[in-house]
């Protein structure tokens, strides 16, 4: 359940657009649904942009009705497509991208994306007379501002049912599995996944583990007659190859593991509950604030409450791996 902020309507853009960039997310979908709902329950034109900024820059839209989103909130991935646009960090490109706006007499952008997308959004904002609200599209929940982002529950589900599977085969032949789980830079969907899926060991960038540790928590789980089958939960971190380098180290210190990359997987599928309701208030919500004439700011979800964060903000800031949390998850391998 979410507190959603009643604000006056005093404000109304002319129309609207929105987009979708960067990394998909389950739950993009419902987002969209979200503000195509609420900017026609307001009587505002909205507009769908195909393929992220790459489609806003050669002003690809076309106008989106109630039909338009019909049948969309179980599906994953995004109906407006997203694409990587280097163009658009550039500024006269973005000066362009404006452009395309006004004169389709656009004067709003919604942007769902994760941390880069937000930045591109950012940056149009302050650069050109468009009003821009930013909404959380990844699976990382690596985003400041808000404690969940759209995405984040179903990749956590996602991976917990791959990791149930392999659990079985895990146990059957008395093995040891590393499970690799996306997260370059953030440990949120290992530490997570980790504690729901009862690993033995969660390994994230933000936390460095000794090779010899993980043994003698294994030997540790050994004695205490605790089998010698486990997973470990490992975040790909920034170097590719991360967690079959784990498995070289532990072959030298007599421990055989097998590796399970889960990779794109994650991204995909259709939306669970908790990130439909997510996505489907913040997407009504970007519209509510729009309408109070809000600009350049994030519509997260805080304690329960969705609020705003300045995009300014939540481009330099990191959102941090809460510590209690990552000990909890140490509390319970052992
Ligand atoms: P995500 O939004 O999932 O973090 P990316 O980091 O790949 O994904 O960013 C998606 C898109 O956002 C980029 O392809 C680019 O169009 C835009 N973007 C990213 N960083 C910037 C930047 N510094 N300035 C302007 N646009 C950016």
């Amino acid at each position: 359940m979410y507190e959603i902020p009643s604000l006056t309507a005093d404000h109304k853009p002319e129309a609207i657009a929105v987009l979708t960039s960067g990394g998909d997310s389950p739950g993009m979908n419902p987002a969209i649904r979200g503000v195509v709902r609420a900017a026609l329950h307001q009587g505002i034109k909205v507009f769908g942009i195909n393929k992220g900024y790459s489609g806003l820059i050669i002003g690809d839209l076309e106008e989106m009705t109630s039909g338009s989103v019909t049948n969309i909130v179980q599906r994953g991935g995004t109906i407006l497509k997203s694409d990587r646009c280097e163009a658009f960090k550039d500024s006269a490109v973005r000066h362009q991208a404006a452009e395309v706006l006004k004169e389709k007499g656009i004067d709003s952008l919604i942007v769902i994306g994760g941390d880069g997308s937000l930045t591109g959004a950012h940056l149009l904002s302050v650069e050109n007379d468009i009003r821009v609200i930013g909404l959380p599209g990844t699976i990382d929940n690596d985003i400041y501002g808000t404690d969940d982002t759209i995405g984040f529950d179903t990749a956590v589900n996602t991976a917990l049912d791959a990791i149930d599977k392999i659990r079985d085969t895990a146990l059957s032949h008395e093995s040891l599995f590393l499970v690799e789980v996306m997260g370059r830079n953030s440990g949120f969907i290992a530490t997570h996944v980790g504690i729901a899926c009862g690993a033995e060991m969660i390994v994230v960038p933000e936390y460095e583990v000794q090779v010899e540790s993980i043994c003698f928590q294994l030997a540790n789980n050994r004695i205490q007659g605790k089998g010698s089958s486990g997973i470990i939960v490992v975040a790909e971190g920034q170097t590719p190859g991360l967690t079959y380098n784990l498995a070289n180290q532990l072959k030298t210190h007599n421990q055989n593991a097998k590796v399970c990359i889960l990779g794109h997987i994650q991204r995909g599928g259709s939306p669970t509950g908790h990130d439909r309701m997510l996505a489907s208030c913040l997407g009504a919500s970007a519209v509510d604030y729009l309408c109070a004439g809000y600009n350049d700011v994030m519509i997260g979800v805080r304690s329960g409450t969705i609020c705003e964060t300045p995009l300014q903000q939540v481009i330099e800031k990191n959102k941090q791996l809460d510590e209690m949390l990552f000990q909890r998850a140490l509390l319970l391998h052992k």
